[in-house]
């Protein structure tokens, strides 16, 4: 099994860490527990160190500074920047250098944690085996010229000990002594730092595995309630892969999406501005040419050989002649009118759920 390791490609620091990590999360966690037990303190520290450092990835590192999908306060960038690095995944430059080139070349060559290359590569063997060296940076220009950001990057591996060790280990210390300080250097750094980096790995490999895709099927990217669980709302991967520029990766009212309401909150406490948002009428108008596409691609396999095709064919009809309407509207330049948004929305869930019946919507896994 060893045998078939490339030792010569393994990059060894970050192997180490996430090994190590994950060993002692399995062996000196669960011995804590049953030599000391685990009291109030111990799980409201995990908890807020998994949410203050969680949300610092999704809100700070991914939506703020990779999309820029809104401008926040420089209270919330320091904050986010700090415990960003608690999360060891690096500096807010590399993250972002990595992810916007993620976006750019998704499922070719150039993509650092392509899915093409196979579920255990996007998930954390590109990790494991990233032997090249950093890159140049050419993507991040923007962020280059923010001295709160360039000042994290010089001091990542610093601040990552402090807030990720340092911090729960001195709370701990102070809450209960030795015993409790070890307790919190274990549970809300160690274990906390592989299930939270875990979260974060499962964007890359299963939102890109596992869901449907209602908005493109051009690329790998897909949507999933599980994972927006997961991953504080970034499960709707296939709708931020569609437009990255967006502060909201759940965009119906019953999408859970945390991150989304945070921003919204900071927004309406001051802390945060300009929040940017696709039209309602370009989303539906997406879906829709998505699930004509669809619909097209069924109707040429399958022929007009059945009553069900026959009620589909019907569907797609009406569907062109909505999309006609929408086309003359444009020309003459004007907008959606509420009643058309609603028989859009009402005709490509019909659509949707006709071709999930049928089988022929988007398969469950890649
Ligand atoms: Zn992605
Ligand atoms: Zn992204």
């Amino acid at each position: 099994m060893f045998s078939r390791i490339p030792f010569d490609k393994v990059n060894w620091l970050i192997s180490s860490f996430l090994i190590g990590t994950l060993f002692l999360a399995l062996t000196a966690v669960p011995a804590y527990l049953w030599f000391f037990g685990i009291d109030w303190f111990q799980i409201g520290l995990f908890f807020a160190m998994f949410f203050g450092v969680g949300f610092s990835i999704t809100l700070g590192y991914h939506r703020l500074f990779s999309h820029l999908t809104f401008q926040a306060h420089w209270t919330v960038r320091l904050l986010t920047l700090i415990f960003g690095a608690g999360a060891f995944e690096n500096s807010v430059l590399l993250w972002s250098c990595e992810h916007r080139n993620h976006h750019k070349h998704v499922d070719h060559a150039d993509d650092p944690y392509c899915i093409a290359k196979g579920l255990f590569h996007a998930h954390i063997g590109w990790l494991l085996f990233k032997l090249d060296p950093d890159p140049p940076f050419d993507n991040v220009a923007d962020l280059q010229k923010d001295p709160l950001i360039m000042w994290q990057h010089r001091h990542i591996h610093l601040i990552a000990a402090l807030v990720a060790f340092g911090f729960p280990t001195l709370l701990g210390f102070a809450w209960g002594g030795w015993s409790s300080a070890l307790g919190a250097f274990l549970i809300a750094g160690v274990a906390r730092i592989v299930i939270l980096q875990h979260c974060t790995f499962c964007i890359n490999s299963l939102c890109h595995y596992v869901g449907d895709r209602p908005y493109s099927s051009k690329c790998s990217a897909r949507d999933w309630w599980l994972m927006a669980i997961v991953t504080l709302g970034e499960g709707y991967h296939n709708y931020h892969h569609e437009f990255q520029h967006d502060y909201r990766n759940g965009v119906k009212p019953w999408q859970i999406d945390p991150t989304k309401w945070l921003i919204w909150t900071l927004s309406k406490l001051g802390l945060a501005r300009k929040l940017r948002r696709v039209p309602a009428e370009k989303i539906i108008l997406t879906e829709l040419a998505e699930a004509q596409r669809r619909l097209e691609a069924y109707l040429a396999r399958t022929g007009l050989t059945d009553a069900a095709s026959e009620c589909l064919a019907g569907t797609h009809r009406r569907l062109q002649a909505i999309a006609q309407q929408w086309t003359l509207r444009q020309s003459q330049q004007l907008e959606l009118t509420r009643e058309m948004l609603a028989t859009l929305r009402n005709e490509v869930r019909i659509v949707t759920r006709t071709l999930r019946r049928l089988g022929a919507h988007d398969p469950q896994v890649a």
